[in-house]
């Protein structure tokens, strides 16, 4: 069979190991750093926690930041500090991931799901208006695949309704907006460290804020709710005396991932320029193939690139999404789709949510495929990709 034969038809594979769609990128720094704390006295709730808030917040920003045990507990502990709970309404996107509607739900509060721009694949600041009602607690926005979302916009809705808006930010450390980083434009901004993430802690999340009270509740909520700050006792009439005064959760992050997140963020400049330059790449090699929509940025916005979506031109091609994942994933090219629309999963439908509410996000969804993307790739993997990508799609191109 000829090289051209596709692997899904029995030809040789574009690669002959699988490349995954993300993976960190760790050295032995970063794992000295990690038994630095090991051989040291705090595993927990130690100096070290401080350290990576201080240096996270001075990346982007920001006067705080709180970490936790995960991005989604973060998330979570974000909606607990804007006070959302039974009835009210918090508005978000349809096209991420799960964790970011589901702290909502952690919280009691109704999720309202705005369409999406279908240029930008970000959520839609008039379909975001088009939601307010007075019951709106919070807005919270992803910024998908790193493209920051219309921040000006969003900030002006959220000012004339007096709501707080909460930036998902999971895809977007270090990606800018008006020449301004991501992180101090909304009112709290989440990052996660999950290992395709751009900077890893195993496990891990933080939020970033410029409002100390914010702040403040997102401490007592990482750990049940308790404080031993003297100033905010009701009673301090004993040596040993704490006071737990809300409902919060064990969310602390440990000292272990707070010093590998310090050695990693000293790397994001070179992560950040690795899936830049990757991007471009991507950009070059598809520019010509209009069998795909490629990634749209808006003017001003500097992406951080967590992903690379490709749009399939469906009408121009004579298999569905499907095969085309399929075949590309036989080529040894680690596929993936971002994301379900969220309320697709049987837990919303099961809540009462009816497929053909986000037309456009549903759209997008029959067309998208995510393509590997990490700064650890090698030049002969984006090749890969490159060669598979085409190899697969010009197959399947309907003749003109
Ligand atoms: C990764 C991610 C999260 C959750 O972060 P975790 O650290 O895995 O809990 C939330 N929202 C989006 C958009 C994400 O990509």
């Amino acid at each position: 069979m000829s090289e051209q034969t596709l692997a899904i038809h029995g030809g040789k594979p574009v690669r002959e190991s699988y490349l995954p769609y993300g993976t960190q990128w760790l050295d032995s720094s970063d794992t000295q750093e990690v038994i630095n704390v090991l051989k040291g006295d705090y595993l927990t709730t130690g100096p070290t926690i401080e350290q990576f808030e201080q240096k996270i917040a001075d990346y982007v920003g920001a006067q705080y930041a709180v970490a936790f045990s995960s991005g989604t507990a973060a998330l979570h502990g974000a909606c607990f500090a804007v006070g959302i709970q039974k009835n009210d309404q918090v508005i978000t996107t349809p096209l991420t991931f799960a964790a970011t509607s589901n702290t909502i739900l952690y919280q009691g509060g109704d999720v309202l799901f705005a369409d999406i721009d279908s240029n930008t694949y970000n959520i839609s600041p008039k379909a975001i208006e088009a939601l307010i009602t007075d019951k709106t607690k919070a807005i919270i926005t992803v910024d998908f695949t790193g493209q920051p979302v219309e921040y000006e916009r969003i900030q002006e809705i959220a000012a004339k309704y007096a709501i707080p808006f909460i930036s998902d930010s999971a895809h977007a450390l270090g990606a800018s907006y008006h020449q301004q980083k991501v992180g101090p434009l909304a009112d709290m901004t989440m990052f996660s460290f999950h290992p395709v993430k751009h900077i890893t802690t195993g496990e891990g999340g933080i939020i970033t804020t410029d409002d100390p009270v914010y702040a403040q509740k997102l401490r007592d909520f990482r750990s049940h709710g308790i404080t031993r700050d003297l100033k905010r006792l009701a009673v301090s009439d004993q040596p040993w005396y704490y006071e737990m005064q809300s409902l919060g959760f064990n969310y602390r992050m440990t000292d272990l991932q707070a010093a590998l997140g310090l050695s990693q963020i000293k790397k994001i400049e070179k992560f950040l320029a690795k899936r830049r330059a990757i991007a471009d790449k991507y950009n070059e090699a598809f520019r010509e193939l209009d069998l795909i929509s490629l990634p749209y940025q808006l003017p001003d916005t500097n992406s951080s690139w967590h992903l690379y979506v490709i749009r399939l031109q469906l009408n121009k091609l004579k298999a569905n999404r499907t095969e085309i994942f399929q075949a590309l994933q036989k080529e040894n090219i680690g596929v993936n789709v971002h994301y379900i629309p969220v309320y697709y999963h049987p837990y919303y439908q099961q809540l009462g949510y009816q497929k053909g509410l986000c037309p456009h996000a549903e759209t997008l969804y029959q067309a998208i495929i995510t393509l590997p993307l990490f700064p650890k790739m090698r030049e002969t993997d984006v090749e890969d990709v490159i060669t598979a990508v085409k190899k697969v799609l010009y197959y399947y191109e309907v003749p003109s």
